[in-house]
């Protein structure tokens, strides 16, 4: 008979995260971009004893447990105490992304029932046009002290943070619940239909911030200083707020001022060692780097996913500038990260190219996730590196049902990702594209991720993009969008040749169009949802 062990038995929550972080590294500092431009800064003790006047503040607004509360915030100090003390007083955490249209807004906070909204003062116009269509937020609470609230017209009861938490008591008895709770809510971008919420339980993102600290994923430390770029709006900035209080880690917030010259400037004056972001943010700040000549002086590794990472700005930022890139890759369904690059002792031997070749596929599951590729009857292709299919993935935290959703998404236990994917022999995985994304022509098909990343290594180019057109001959075709560096005078010829000797012959483009920028989204993703309605017809 298999014995049951004889260990003490307590639950995985989040309020034990945030009061470690007090009592073991109580000093450690915090330093958050306030919305009106300041740095602000404190420690751990300060932010847990914050977190739990909190608590207090919103058991007197009178919310039933389970509940939503709803956050339209950038990465700062008040969101990380309002992550705490919403989830640790047992409702639920809804970040909202603030980029999503105001009717999917308005949607999301309606089907997740908040019952209280935060926002950041930059986000009032926001607010504005979308209080009045969302009856069951009794009080909207602007993440500021009064004199940086403003006023917002038809909003009668506008709360301000520093009045509402103030009268409350530093100490709060954080409930003890079923780990299996819900913890977070966070919605998918909606690109196809309304967004789907995923439910993040407690136990869920613990074990994720766990495995984050070890040294195969964030490698987190008490040693480290790290600045999440990833939003906090959006899939747990991967976890980070809740990984870097577990490690002890100096936590660096950039508020609202995402642009290289801010995040460089930051990183430098906070001794900033860890970050994390999409793609297009490393691109800002290598601009950035290179326009002013200058060297990160702690900065040690940076994790980068969300979409794939150019082998090229791999090699810039791991050759040049001597920062260890960690590309990952994860949805919204899983609750941050799911796979990361793991270089092992046996690669050092290669040649730096080579190496930055393996950083640019998607890496191998970490532990508490598996991760297989299934053709399009659901059977397991081979992991050598050529067979590509769908990408499925199951694990610790990954959804099982979306919220209030009515059956399962899941294809015996595996969540079927809609990314295609190749994995070789040593377990690493290579997202070819999206399923949305593939180009298909002639019977063919294309990696828009390929052609992006043989396109960005050109030294003109700043920023590319591919999507498919429809064609009366080959079904559809590529058509390459590229941002020329500034001072380039790049033209279509120069590129195709370039892309000719990079990739097979029917791959190569059928036209290009020069943009002075691409659409980005509210993850920082290009959007070529915008770019196939504004390009997407036929090509003759
Ligand atoms: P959305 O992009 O629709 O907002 P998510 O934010 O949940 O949704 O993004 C998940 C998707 O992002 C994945 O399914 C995958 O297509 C893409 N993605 C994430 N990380 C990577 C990566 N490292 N490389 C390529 N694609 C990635």
């Amino acid at each position: 008979m298999i014995q049951t062990g004889l260990m003490m038995e307590q639950p995985l929550l989040l309020s034990e995260v945030i009061e470690h972080a007090a009592t073991q590294y109580g000093d450690v500092e915090i330093v958050s971009r306030e919305t009106h431009g300041p740095l602000f800064r404190y420690t751990y003790a300060d932010c847990a004893k914050r977190a739990r006047k909190l608590a207090h503040a919103l058991d007197q607004l009178g919310l039933s447990a389970g509940s939503a509360v709803g956050s339209i915030a950038w990465n700062n100090h008040r969101h990380l105490e309002v992550y705490y003390a919403v989830s640790g007083s047992g409702l639920v955490m809804h970040t909202c992304n603030p980029r999503l249209h105001p009717q999917q807004l308005v949607y999301v906070i309606n089907h997740a029932e908040d019952e209280v909204v935060l926002f950041d003062a930059t986000f009032a116009p926001l607010v504005k046009g979308i209080a009045a269509h969302c009856p069951k937020v009794k009080a909207w609470v602007c993440l500021a002290d009064a004199t940086n609230t403003p006023a917002i017209e038809g909003l009668a009861h506008v709360l301000n943070y520093e009045d509402l938490i103030a009268p409350h008591s530093e100490h709060y008895e954080w409930p003890a619940f079923d780990e299996r709770s819900a913890a977070a809510l966070c919605y998918t971008s909606g690109t196809t239909g309304d967004p789907k919420g995923a439910l993040y339980s407690h136990r869920a993102i613990v074990l994720n911030a766990l495995v984050l600290c070890t040294p195969a994923v964030l490698a987190l430390s008490s040693r480290d200083a790290v600045l999440p770029v990833v939003p906090m709006f959006h899939i747990n900035a991967w976890c980070i707020p809740y990984g870097a209080p577990m490690a002890g880690a100096k936590l660096v917030l950039p508020g609202p001022r995402l642009d290289g010259a801010s995040l460089y400037e930051l990183m430098e004056s906070e001794c900033v060692t860890v970050s994390a972001g999409v793609p297009t943010i490393w691109l800002s700040l290598i601009q950035h780097l290179e326009a002013h000549k200058l060297r990160f002086t702690t900065m040690r590794r940076t994790a980068v996913g969300g979409s794939a990472m150019p082998q090229s700005l791999i090699a810039k930022f791991a050759d040049e500038y001597g920062v260890e890139v960690r590309h990952g890759w994860g949805m919204t369904e899983t609750t941050a990260v799911a796979t990361m690059t793991s270089l092992a002792g046996k690669h050092d031997a290669l040649s730096p190219a080579d190496r930055d070749a393996i950083v640019a596929r998607q890496g191998k599951a970490v532990f508490g996730t598996q991760i297989k590729i299934v053709d399009e009857n659901g059977r397991t292709l081979p992991r050598d590196g050529t067979a590509q299919g769908e990408l499925m993935v199951r694990g610790h935290w990954i959804l099982a049902r979306y919220f209030k959703g009515e059956s399962s998404p899941l294809q015996d236990g595996w969540f079927p990702t809609g990314d295609v994917a190749r994995i070789d022999a040593d377990g690493v995985m290579q997202i070819r594209d999206r399923s949305k994304d593939v180009i298909k022509t002639g019977g063919e098909w294309i990696s828009s991720i390929d052609l992006e990343n043989a396109a960005v290594a050109h030294p003109a180019v700043a920023m590319a993009a591919v999507i498919g057109v429809k064609h009366p001959k080959w079904d559809e075709r590529p058509l390459l969008f590229i941002v020329r560096k500034p001072g380039q005078a790049l033209e279509k010829n120069e590129i195709l040749a370039f892309l000719t000797e990079r990739v097979a012959k029917w791959w190569v483009p059928d036209d290009v169009v020069f943009l002075e920028s691409l659409p980005v989204g509210g993850t920082g993703k290009v959007q070529k949802s915008d770019l196939r309605k504004q390009y997407g017809g036929v090509f003759c």
